[in-house]
């Protein structure tokens, strides 16, 4: 229950067991949705909207029209291949009349309990590799007083919980939640205001200001730089995060390799995201940053070496 005295639910898109990326050791990585950004690059577009969305992956459809009866708010028009969000209730009823397993429900309303229950089928897992449970999303502190909770059922199991974050975060709202974090893992993306508000939205100040008070109020945080070839890797950004970085005496960097495979995510949910089709320069791009980054001193972690 919370301070209102209703039930604790965040939505849940997806629950990765075996991740080996996400902090140390053996982890289940927690995919929250809902994002206060948007990234032009966004790779995992279907955790955006907050609300669960019903995917349609037509390569696999018979085209038998089911859905399209069973849906009692007739969201599903066959015969553009569209499911009209705005009607839908979200209800599930296409998902499993489907003969095809061409609709998929995506995103489930979980308690810190029920998800608590979900991790804890590993816990040989962690407890044998020092791992444990990272919270990613989407933003997961889009749900503060959730996330508080559940660390506090995580860490009495003995888990090691580490936290994915845009930063885009009330600090105050958030604190009691951070404070519980074994590693916050802090992506910055651009610098420059003006790209920054093209490429990623608002927040900008917001985020920068969270950076830094993580690091001076001695949080266990990490930085991380997602490198996207023509958005995040210009010299000019590279030079800014280094300098951003040093103000408070940090010099590690997290590069996060770009892979295009959001892309076709895009299709199944019928999102308006734009196909960047950049992923032929990726790894060059990683390799220059790295470059950069190495050159300026930094210990570069993400990229093979240059
Ligand atoms: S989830 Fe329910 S409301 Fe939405 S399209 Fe499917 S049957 Fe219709
Ligand atoms: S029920 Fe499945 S296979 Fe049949 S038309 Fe709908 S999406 Fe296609």
């Amino acid at each position: 229950m919370n301070a209102a005295g209703a039930e604790l639910s965040a939505p849940i898109l997806d629950i990765q067991r075996f991740s080996l990326h996400d902090g140390p050791g053996i982890r289940t990585t927690i995919f929250f949705k809902g994002c206060n950004l948007r990234c032009a690059w966004c790779q995992n577009p279907e955790s955006q909207d907050a609300r669960p969305v019903i995917g349609f992956y037509a390569q696999r459809c018979l085209h038998c029209f089911v859905c399209e009866t069973v849906c009692a708010e007739h969201a599903i028009r066959h015969e553009d291949e569209r499911i009209g969000q705005r009607q839908c209730m979200r209800c599930g009823t296409c998902t499993e009349a489907c003969p095809a397993t061409a609709l998929k429900l995506m995103g489930e309303f979980l308690s810190p309990e029920a998800l608590l229950g979900r991790v804890l089928v590993d816990k040989p897992y962690y407890d044998s590799s020092g791992g444990g449970v990272t919270l990613s999303g989407g933003e997961p502190m889009l749900y503060p007083d959730f996330v508080v909770r559940f660390l506090k059922l995580a860490q009495a199991e003995g888990l090691h919980c580490c936290l994915e974050t845009a930063g885009r975060f009330d600090f105050a709202r958030c604190s009691p939640a951070l404070e519980r974090c074994d590693l916050i893992y802090f992506d910055i993306k651009i610098f420059d205001p003006e790209s920054f508000t093209t490429n990623i939205g608002g927040g900008r100040r917001t985020i920068f200001s969270n950076a830094r008070m993580l690091a001076l109020e001695g949080f266990p945080v990490e930085f991380r730089m997602p490198v996207i070839a023509g958005y995040t890797d210009s010299a000019a950004n590279v030079n800014a995060l280094i300098g951003f970085l040093r103000d408070f005496g940090c010099e590690r960097v997290h590069l996060l390799r770009y892979h295009n495979m959001g892309e076709a995510k895009i299709d199944v949910i019928q999102g308006d995201q734009p196909k960047l089709g950049i992923q032929a320069n990726a790894e060059a791009s990683l390799t220059a940053v790295a470059r950069q980054l190495r050159q300026a001193g930094c210990e570069v972690f993400g990229a093979t070496n240059d």
